[in-house]
């Protein structure tokens, strides 16, 4: 699971924590959820919105810890309504489906 190569990018790169797991990889193996002004919280697909993010493994299992445990909320310092909380984390799922399958590892 964790090659050489793997190891020796990790130096080279910014990881950031997955909010769910608490593991950490590097950006690009994240999806970045970021807090934006006035439009709430966003998928930052390309990875380069501004404001603050946060930051989940491509992974349904992680996006499930971190929606009970309102862990996307408690890190931006904001409250969702259910009805946001239901599409955000319906994006989400989506797109880590989507990334998943777009991975020939998987
Ligand atoms: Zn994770």
């Amino acid at each position: 699971m964790c090659s050489p190569l793997d190891a020796r990018e990790d130096r080279l790169r910014p990881l950031r924590t997955c909010v769910g797991c608490g593991r950490r990889r590097g950006k690009r193996e994240l999806a970045r959820l970021v807090l934006t002004e006035g439009r709430g919280v966003l998928l930052d697909r390309k990875g380069k919105s501004p404001g603050r993010g946060v930051y989940l493994c491509f992974e349904a299992q992680c996006l499930e810890t971190a929606d009970k445990r309102r862990a996307v909320e408690r890190s931006l310092r904001i409250s969702l309504t259910p009805d946001q909380r239901q599409l955000l984390k319906q994006e989400v799922m989506e797109f880590i489906i989507r990334m998943n399958e777009g991975d020939p590892m998987h």
